[in-house]
């Protein structure tokens, strides 16, 4: 059994499985990955920006030859209500190391580019098969179960995402999704001209815009709206914490509806039309919700381990997804090496990422997701901002406040101390 075995069986094929089949097959492992879509990516929904980096060092100058949309240029974040929007606008001009930047993507043709560059080195890919079962003998994971047949190897990778199913039956990964530690995301795709989306992000050739919104796309709740560009596409859509949805009194399609509409978005829009509507859920708890991560003969990676972390001005899982399947790769093939599956000759998956930015930057952000918990931030904040814009814009002939009164009256709104409290917290929480 042991020579008719794969050195890594993968279930699932986003970037984590793909990435991980990718660095396996290059080295000469014997790999097969089992997807339950039709293609990979075909299940798969990102809001829309690669960080380059960690694939910039598996696979150097990848964006050359890549389905990659557009290189992010132009960065917005807006505080938005229903009938105002006070935005910071920062252009990148300066030049970037290939490591440094950042671009839209379609995960449909993404993955699959992606796992044809892992097919090419040598990866089996098998799809519209998902798998429903770990084979375990002897308490370690020597193979799975998919569609009736059952597949043997020596190390499996789950990285089967966000909802990890596999993963909750070890008993890796705390059963059942978590509504604390998540957040439900809905996207729509909207195609507009190529020199329509240029002229109204004010983009040039293959510049993109990344753009986050706080405040009313998610109803004042914890979360918030999202604008990538693509090529001949917009990625528009919203995101809201898993456990405020049952205190909405909007549901999260009247929410994405509702963003759409709002006098700032529309005119992005006008003419569009809908290519795609995706749903999606997103772990967002950060540290608190990484699972174990090895065990004898498997490893959890990418969205499945909780890689993945929203600072707020910007959402990170798809660079954490490719250096974790990158780590549990190396991992196997150490392991492989070694002769020893068990989870101690798995353990350098652990060190690998300790080592890494994934690890690191899970613990620096560690106390982010319960200061995202502060309402204020999605509901008074917002509205305090572009309640002191109002003043600071309005002239209407009554006599005019120094603008130390007019900056104390809004904050006193909101309470100085809750300001003092949510400003010290924010702060240590970066
Ligand atoms: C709305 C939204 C916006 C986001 N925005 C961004 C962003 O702008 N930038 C960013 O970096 N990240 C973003 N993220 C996060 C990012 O998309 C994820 O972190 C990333 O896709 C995780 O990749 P993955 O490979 O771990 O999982 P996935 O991409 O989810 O892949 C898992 C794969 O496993 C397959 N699978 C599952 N179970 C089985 C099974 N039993 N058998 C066979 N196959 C199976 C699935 O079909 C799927 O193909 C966003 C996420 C959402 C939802």
């Amino acid at each position: 059994m042991e020579e008719e075995a794969f050195d890594a069986i993968i279930v699932g094929a986003g970037l984590a499985g793909c990435v991980a089949a990718y660095v396996l097959a290059k080295e000469g492992a014997d790999v097969l990955v089992i997807e339950r879509g039709n293609y990979a990516g075909s299940k798969n929904m990102t809001g829309g920006r690669l960080y380059a980096h960690s694939l910039e060092k598996i696979i150097p100058g990848f964006a050359k030859e890549a389905p990659v949309e557009r290189k992010v240029t132009k960065e917005k974040v807006t505080f938005l209500t229903d009938d105002t929007g006070v935005t910071l606008d920062y252009h990148n001009g300066r030049s970037q190391t290939s490591t440094q930047e950042s671009y839209t993507v379609l995960r449909g043709d993404f993955d699959q580019w992606l796992m044809a560059k892992a097919e090419e080195v040598g990866a089996q890919f098998i799809t519209g098969i998902r798998v429903d079962e770990l084979i375990t003998k002897d308490g370690k994971v020597v193979g799975v179960n998919a569609d009736g047949d059952e597949l043997i190897a020596k190390a499996v990778i789950l990285a089967e995402g966000v909802n990890p199913v596999l993963g909750e039956k070890l008993g890796m990964v705390k059963p059942k999704v978590n509504a604390d530690a998540m957040a439900v995301g809905a996207k729509e795709l909207i195609e507009l001209p190529k020199e329509v989306i240029q002229d109204r992000f004010n983009l040039s050739d293959d510049e993109g815009a990344a753009w986050l919104f706080a405040g009313s796309p998610s109803n004042g709740l914890m979360g918030g709206g999202f604008i990538y560009t693509n090529q001949t596409t917009v990625s528009l859509g919203i995101v809201c914490g898993l456990h405020d949805i049952g205190s909405s009194d909007k549901t999260v399609p009247q929410m994405l509806e509702d963003f759409k509409n709002h006098s700032i978005i529309k005119p992005l829009l006008e003419g569009g039309k809908l290519l795609e509507y995706s749903g999606h859920v997103v772990p967002e708890a950060g540290l608190n919700m990484v699972p174990k991560l090895v065990d004898d003969g498997v490893l959890i990676t990418g969205d499945a381990a909780g890689f993945c972390l929203n600072i707020g001005y910007t959402v990170r899982g798809m660079d954490l997804a490719i250096a974790s399947g990158e780590a549990a790769a190396k991992a196997v093939l150490t392991a492989r090496a070694n002769k020893d599956f068990s989870a101690q000759g798995l353990s350098s998956y652990q060190t690998l990422l300790e080592d890494s930015f994934v690890m690191k930057d899970l613990k620096l952000y560690k106390n982010l997701p319960a200061f995202m918990e502060t309402p204020r931030i999605f509901n008074e904040y917002p509205k305090m901002v572009a309640d002191i814009m109002q003043s600071m814009f309005t002239v209407d002939g009554s006599e005019s406040q120094p603008l130390r009164k007019t900056l104390m009256k809004h904050c006193k709104e909101v309470g100085y101390m809750n300001l003092i409290k949510d400003g010290i917290k924010g702060v240590t929480a970066i």
